[in-house]
């Protein structure tokens, strides 16, 4: 197989990589970088300044001057709506580019990546329209002994920390970006170390689309250091985290110090439950699709799959067909399906997952392996009726494994599906209607795809129950996390 390494580097990754902190491109004060590799390659190809708090703290200074002088806070709606159109058009114009950076940075195929990086460009004018729109409303008191015309404000909460993952890069990026931007929030963006690419890269475009310095700024650098740093700066209003549930709850601690407001995005063990009278044909490959894209690289992924008893055996023996069927390769490779996992670390990880189902005597039906080649690929795998309290069914892999199990009836489904302390997504694939309904609301779940599995869409709430998070990206909510309200009394 050929690696991505073999490739010419897109020109963007040839050039000295720094951040952006107040419209200037400079190096971590400290001069250290970090090495950022290609997963399908294992080896390293740029570095990025390794920014720590002092890094940190000249970004956050730059966006708490370009807030307080209301560069862009107080730039009339139609203007912040026609910048962030203008950023949205430039994404567009470069998808090219992004998606070859994306896959060069993250491993995934290189369709994917644009798939991703095309609906992200979506949602990114989701919320510019919405620059327009965001509005106050007048009441008519009545607890007042007076006669009053009151009414609501919506303000931007101000300097905003958005702290971003791996496995989906440009898309997380933008996910917060677009709506703390059209709220009127001046930002510094975290990428995650392993992918910084995309995001240095919006910030060149926001800058070219007009958007004023010091109002997006971008450290690059460890979570444990610039990511701490942000989180524990008192000028810092808001954080806006997607990440691990144990990283989420650092950040609580971490956010008592001024009570910054936090929005939190987190892990999940999403399951999927597959009913005898689903059209079996479709519930396979999406079944498979729902653990398997990304190499199992998504918060949502359908890592617990539920089949009812009479349709197990063939619903399990088609995944794992599918999964025999799979083509590991580089992101670049035409015919890829599977593509690496981001690092070395992350690869023994989930290799330790497989070997715990191994050494519970679990059964393996498919996959379990790493290939011998470079870079960090892992077989896609299926392990068949693990018990329920398995680690492959309790924790949260974050690769390409699958825990197939039987299920009796309807009844079973609450307990199941809520048997863990995520809530992040649930899949069911049924031709009933009333059973696809009672399913969507017996999960206690933050999204219910029925008769597919995975995606969402801007114009709705995306987010988790209990500990898969705090708060919603997506619709109206997404802005609303980026605005703080106030009421105005004035007495006639
Ligand atoms: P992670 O929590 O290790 O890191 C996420 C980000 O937080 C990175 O930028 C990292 O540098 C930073 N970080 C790490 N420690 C920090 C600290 N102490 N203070 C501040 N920032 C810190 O997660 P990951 O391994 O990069 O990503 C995988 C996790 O993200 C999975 O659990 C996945 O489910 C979750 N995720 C959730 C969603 C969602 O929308 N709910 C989406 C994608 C990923």
């Amino acid at each position: 197989m050929k690696n991505t390494a073999e490739r010419p580097l897109p020109p963007f990754a040839r050039k000295p990589l720094r951040m952006l902190i107040d419209g200037h491109w400079v190096e971590a004060r400290s001069g250290a970088v970090l090495e950022v590799e290609d997963p399908a390659a294992g080896r390293s190809f740029t570095t990025v300044p390794a920014g720590e708090a002092q890094d940190v703290d000249l970004a956050v200074r730059a966006a708490r001057r370009a807030f307080d002088e209301g560069v862009w806070a107080r730039r009339s709606a139609v203007q912040r709506e026609r910048t962030l159109w203008t950023l949205s058009d430039l994404f567009e114009r470069h998808i090219d580019e992004l998606s070859e950076l994306e896959v060069l940075d993250n491993g995934m195929p290189i369709s994917l990546a644009k798939r991703a990086i095309e609906r992200a460009i979506d949602g990114f004018r989701y919320y510019a329209g919405m620059c327009t729109k965001i509005h106050g409303r007048t009441s008519d008191i009545s607890g007042l002994r007076a006669q009053f015309h009151a009414y609501s404000l919506v303000e931007p909460v101000g300097v905003v920390g958005l702290i971003v993952p791996w496995n989906s890069p440009f898309a997380a990026a933008c996910n917060k970006i677009a709506p703390a931007l059209a709220a009127g929030c001046s930002a510094i963006l975290k990428p995650a170390e392993q992918t910084p690419l995309t995001a240095l890269r919006i910030g060149e475009l926001a800058l070219e689309a007009g958007v004023p310095p010091g109002v997006l700024n971008i450290v690059t650098g460890l979570g444990s250091a610039a990511g701490a740093a942000l989180v524990n700066h008192p000028d810092v209003d808001k954080i806006s985290f997607t990440g691990s549930t144990e990283v989420g709850k650092d950040l609580v601690r971490a956010a008592a110090g001024n009570l910054k407001r936090l929005s939190l995005e987190l892990g999940g063990k999403s399951p999927v439950f597959v009913f005898d009278d689903a059209d079996l044909d479709q519930a396979i490959p999406r079944a498979a699709a729902a653990i398997f894209s990304n190499s199992g690289q998504i918060c949502y992924a359908g890592s617990r799959l539920y089949v009812q008893q009479a349709v197990f055996d063939r619903v399990v023996a088609g995944i794992a067909d599918v999964a025999r069927n799979m083509r590991l390769g580089g992101g670049f490779e035409p015919g890829t399906e599977l593509g690496p996992l981001i690092s070395e670390r992350q690869r023994r990880t989930v290799m330790q997952y497989i070997a715990s189902g191994l050494e519970e005597g679990v059964e393996l039906l498919v996959g379990g392996r790493s290939p011998d080649r470079a870079g960090y690929f892992v077989e896609p795998t299926v392990f068949a009726s693990p018990g329920k309290d398995a680690r492959l069914v309790r924790e949260e892999i974050f690769g390409p494994v699958l825990a197939a199990m039987p299920f009796a009836s309807i009844d079973e489904v609450a307990s199941l599906a809520n048997d863990t302390p995520y809530g992040l997504g649930a899949g069911v694939f049924t031709n009933s209607v009333s059973t696809a309904h009672r399913v969507a609301r017996l999960v206690r779940a933050g999204n219910v795809w029925v008769n597919f599995y995975g995606g969402s869409d801007k114009s709705l709430p995306f987010g988790g129950y209990k500990e898969s998070g705090w708060g919603r990206e997506g619709g109206p909510e997404g802005i609303d996390a980026f605005l703080e309200k106030k009421a105005v009394y004035m007495r006639l």
